[in-house]
């Protein structure tokens, strides 16, 4: 069998291209779009390439930002005019394969394996493409093309805007290998630390590290890293079609010790809560209903839900409905909590609802924008970069990587 031929492709400053499309004078002059323009606390969502040369970075404040560039035009988020440009480039991608596994609103990874005796080999693919979505939507992307999804991302990554990587296996040690190691997926800022004090800056001293000694400092993570880096990296792009509708998003943890006090209690709520609502956010996703099934030390396990006043993706709002439920029906010690969403409701039809509470909660819009600026840093730097203060100092053994959860799908 020969090597998989994938693609991943990222939509270059999505946000600020796409309000380009609609006002294309914006591309003259530097700009950003931003959450809340008026007010002093907004955050930079994404820049066009005329604000990136000021040292505009995405998630500053819009304060920081205008100091860096005075002039700075700021416009607000229009997420429903980006979802539906995220469909229809898609779309375009859906003429080459029908294995489109779309990351985020703006990145998707693409198997053009089969796909090459009809449109030539993966560079050329990759090109037409970026052709095309330049053309035809008026939006640029970058592709990385290789021959797993880890090494594509990377590609995407090497070179932008408007550009096209590939990074074959035979090249792998004079290219991805010289890469430093915190531009592999899910390096986040603490682990590029940690390897930094054991010498491993580049993703070929991670590959040529032993698994072992990466198992020891990072745990599972460093499994997963290993085989990254030495490009063993199998995950099949998901079908267009296999990306079935999400029912419920959940995260379960045992913990290192049993939670005996309301504060134990909190603690490990407020980790799962963390941890689903960002997947929420991520899917463009809000939830009705709130679920916590609850272990004791003897293994027996209640499962108690409670039905929201309205639908949401935040964090906190979660974490007061699931304490609510778990201090109402604690055991003497919990050995393991579960905490599942179900409801889920697009964002966008939860968002007309929820506008007008929000003028009259200015806390939940505060809110808001803090748990999406913690989303953009931990897309940036990692997980474990922002840790919710109240999860810091604990001996609950609370995991450095991202958890993970079941996505239940049918
Ligand atoms: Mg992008």
């Amino acid at each position: 069998m020969g090597d998989r031929v994938i693609l991943h492709i990222d939509c270059n400053s999505f946000y600020a291209s796409v309000e380009q499309v609609f006002r294309p004078e914006l591309a003259d002059v530097p700009m950003a779009v931003c959450g809340d323009p008026e007010g002093r606390r907004g955050i930079i969502l994404a820049k066009n390439e005329k604000a990136k040369a000021y040292g505009v970075a995405t998630a500053e404040t819009i304060w920081q930002a205008k100091r860096k560039c005075p002039d700075l035009v700021l416009v607000p988020p229009r997420m429903d005019e980006y979802r539906r440009f995220s469909r229809r480039i898609n779309a375009i991608y859906a003429e080459y394969t029908d294995m489109v596994e779309p990351f985020s609103l703006d990145e998707s990874w693409l198997d053009v394996t089969a796909s090459q005796q009809l449109f030539g080999d993966g560079k050329t693919i990759a090109d037409t493409i970026r052709r095309r979505v330049r053309e035809e939507i008026g939006v640029t992307v970058s592709v990385g093309v290789s021959f797993n999804k880890v090494f594509a991302k990377l590609g995407s990554d090497y070179k932008k805007p408007d550009a096209t990587t590939v990074f074959l296996r035979k090249d792998m040690e004079k290219t991805v290998w010289t890469l430093p190691v915190n531009s592999l997926l899910f390096v986040g800022r603490s682990a590029a630390n940690t390897l930094a004090k054991s010498h491993i800056e580049t993703i070929g001293d991670l590959a040529r590290t032993d698994r072992d000694l990466l198992v020891r400092l990072l745990g599972k993570l460093g499994d997963t890293l290993s085989d990254y880096a030495r490009g063993l990296d199998d995950a099949p792009v998901a079908k267009l079609g296999d990306v079935r509708e999400v029912k419920s998003v959940g995260n379960g943890m045992t913990f290192r010790r049993d939670l005996v006090t309301e504060e134990d209690i909190r603690v490990g709520l407020h980790v799962l809560c963390d941890s689903v609502a960002h997947r929420l956010r991520r899917s463009g996703l809000r939830a009705w209903t709130v679920q916590v099934t609850i272990k004791d030390t003897d293994l027996k396990s209640i499962t108690r839900q409670t039905t929201l006043s309205r639908a949401t993706d935040l964090s906190s709002e979660m974490l007061t409905a699931a304490m609510t439920l778990t201090m109402a029906n604690r055991p003497k010690a919990i050995r393991m909590l579960t905490v599942t969403v179900s409801g889920l409701t697009d964002q966008t039809t939860g968002e007309q609802i929820s506008l007008f509470a929000d003028e009259q909660l200015p806390d939940v819009d505060r809110q808001r924008r803090l748990e999406h600026t913690l989303d953009r840093l931990r897309d940036r730097y990692g997980w474990s970069s922002v840790r919710p203060g109240a999860t810091l100092q604990n001996d609950l053994g609370i995991a450095e990587s991202a958890p993970r959860g079941a996505e239940d799908e049918d």
